[in-house]
């Protein structure tokens, strides 16, 4: 409990460097949306950041041209096959060219003041241990890695003397909304979610929609996995998880509301009866913007809100009948030991096989709930305190997963 993040954490620690040194960075899954964005705040910012390391999976000409603009020192491409590729672009740039997993993590180990960890999935998970391994700041928004690993990747940060700070938006806003009060005082910490595209569809209805239709999120500009994770509320789930880790709460403490203006990010209740939130535009700079600045604040431009023109923030209890992946994720917290890792390594395999169409909508939740299932009488359960015993986890999950999907 002692571990988990309040912002007087963030606020006391100094980064080791001269108060006008530029900030050294590092960007894993630099070609992402996360990534992009990241990179939009440092381009307005020549000044304040030195980029260090930029890494991807397979866009080698995106990831060289990120390189070469942000004058990075090393570029990283995880899929081998591209290496040649990837060292021809760079060629006579001075931009070091490497590929594959370990030049992944030997990337994130490359010294920087923070390493923004936006690898997508449980493939984010060494390289995000590996961030915390030099003892900066993670700008953590692979939330795969505390859903996955929460208490070992928690327990990792801390030996290290790495600094965490949230980058997804709703844990943004409850690090702010938190402040310095101490975890006594916080009675529940409530996250909002949009709903997605598909908040008022009938079950039928939601039988029939196609990825496309799933991909276009009423309100956030994402990558695919994460989008079709909202719209099924998944999202919100592996959220709540991710929030258990990083908030010194309990289970029972957290919830999820349906707020579809995705203004409002999160409500942290207090014992005295005050509700603390933290509004803004849905436009993930400025979550980034405060994990690169904190304790300061860095400017964006992202658009100013305007309540008088909006009018209207409503608020709806999630609906777990029409949504039941949301209801899976809540038992899985509550059910600890290594239930939410075969529920993100699951949900991984059944986003893919939506995303592919060898499923429809609503197998998704099927097939994470059969994973758990069969994964729970298998006595795959049981908790693991190493990352290695969390990966394999995560392998035979996938394998199970696998076996449920229609040939
Ligand atoms: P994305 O799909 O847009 O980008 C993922 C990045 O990871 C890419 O650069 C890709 O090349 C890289 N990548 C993919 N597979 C990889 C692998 N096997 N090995 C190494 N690199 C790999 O994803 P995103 O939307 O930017 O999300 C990144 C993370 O941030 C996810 O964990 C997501 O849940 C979280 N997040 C995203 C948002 C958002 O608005 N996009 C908001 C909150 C949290
Ligand atoms: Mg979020």
């Amino acid at each position: 409990m002692a571990d988990r993040l309040d912002s007087s954490h963030g606020s006391t620690r100094a980064l080791p460097r001269a108060a006008d040194a530029p900030l050294r960075l590092s960007i894993l899954g630099a070609t992402g949306s996360i990534g992009t964005s990241t990179l939009d705040l440092v381009g307005r910012n020549p000044d304040k950041y030195e980029v260090v390391a930029l890494t991807a999976q397979c866009n080698v000409d995106r990831l060289a041209e990120l390189a070469i603009t942000h004058r990075a020192k090393v570029a990283v491409v995880g899929d081998e096959t591209h290496y040649e590729a990837l060292k021809a672009r760079l060629s006579g740039t001075g931009i070091r060219a490497a590929a594959g997993a370990a030049a992944i993590e030997a990337a994130a180990e490359e010294p920087a003041d923070c390493i923004m960890a936006a690898i997508v999935g449980a493939a984010g998970l060494r390289p995000t241990f590996a961030a915390a391994r030099q003892g900066s700041r993670v700008a953590l928004a692979n939330k795969e890695c505390l859903v996955s690993a929460g208490e070992i990747f928690t327990q990792h940060v801390h030996q290290n003397g790495a600094e965490l700070l949230p980058v997804d938006s709703e844990h943004s806003a409850a690090f702010q909304a938190i402040g310095r009060t101490p975890a006594k005082s916080i009675e529940k910490i409530i996250l909002t979610a949009s709903g997605g595209p598909f908040r008022t569809f009938d079950k039928e209805r939601l039988g029939r929609v196609t990825p496309e239709e799933a991909l276009k999120h009423p309100n956030w500009s994402m990558g695919a996995k994460v989008t079709i994770d909202s719209a099924t509320l998944m999202n919100k789930g592996l959220e709540l998880i991710e929030a258990f880790h990083l908030f010194p709460v309990g289970p029972h403490q957290l919830e999820a509301i349906v707020h579809p203006q995705s203004v409002v990010h999160c409500l942290v209740m207090l014992e005295d009866g005050s509700v603390m939130a933290q509004l803004s535009q849905p436009d993930m700079r400025t979550p980034i913007a405060l994990a690169l600045a904190w304790p300061e604040r860095l400017a964006t431009p992202v658009s100013r809100l305007d309540l008088i023109t909006l009018k209207t923030l409503s608020f709806e209890a999630p609906d777990t009948d029409r949504f039941p992946a949301l209801a899976i994720a809540i038992e899985a917290l509550h059910r600890g030991g290594a239930a939410p890792a075969v529920l993100n390594a699951a949900n991984e395999i059944a986003v893919t096989a939506f995303l592919e169409k060898k499923i429809g909508f609503l197998e998704i939740a099927r097939t994470v709930a059969a994973c758990l299932e069969k994964a729970e009488a298998r006595g795959l359960l049981k908790g693991v305190d190493t990352l290695d015993g969390v990966l394999a986890v995560d392998e035979e999950a996938r394998r199970m997963a696998r076996l449920l999907l229609p040939v």
